[in-house]
């Protein structure tokens, strides 16, 4: 607690921080419009899941409430792919070891907490859209 926000860097660190703010990511419309081509036009974005007591869960960036089919594309810098395994800033490695962690612990615990409420989690890393995208298809069309 009490971490301040470092500046970036260098110039390509600065890059992820821009391009991790927004919520519609590169990855996130290569995933909509792959599943628009293939027939799934019927997902909600940002889709508000409450849990059983009303409480807030989260918000997957790609739901079909319908199948209880939550979809998570993950960039591979923030939620720490286990693939890539990218290196943490130079600098400041408290703070980023410490951001990196609640988030990977937060994906975790949503992940947990749909998976109790009978949804389906599916996570799509950014090194693998095309692959994992596909397998969420074959989960649609089954
Ligand atoms: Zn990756």
């Amino acid at each position: 607690m009490g971490l301040e926000v470092p500046s970036a860097s260098s110039p390509a660190v600065h890059n992820v921080m821009i391009a991790n703010k927004s919520t519609n990511t590169k990855p996130e419309l290569l995933v909509r419009r792959f599943l628009r081509n293939s027939g799934f036009p019927g997902y909600r974005l940002h889709w508000r899941i409450d849990g059983d007591d009303g409480r807030y869960i989260c918000r997957p960036d790609i739901t079909f409430p319908g199948r209880k089919l939550a979809i998570f594309v993950h960039g591979c810098f923030w939620h720490r792919c286990p693939t890539c395994n990218l290196s943490l800033p130079k600098s400041n490695v408290d703070y980023w070891s410490q951001k990196f962690q609640k988030n990977v612990d937060r994906d975790r615990r949503k992940e947990e907490s749909l998976v109790n409420l009978g949804w389906t989690v599916h996570t799509i890393w950014e090194c693998k859209v095309e692959s994992e995208t596909s397998s969420l298809i074959e989960i649609l069309v089954s």
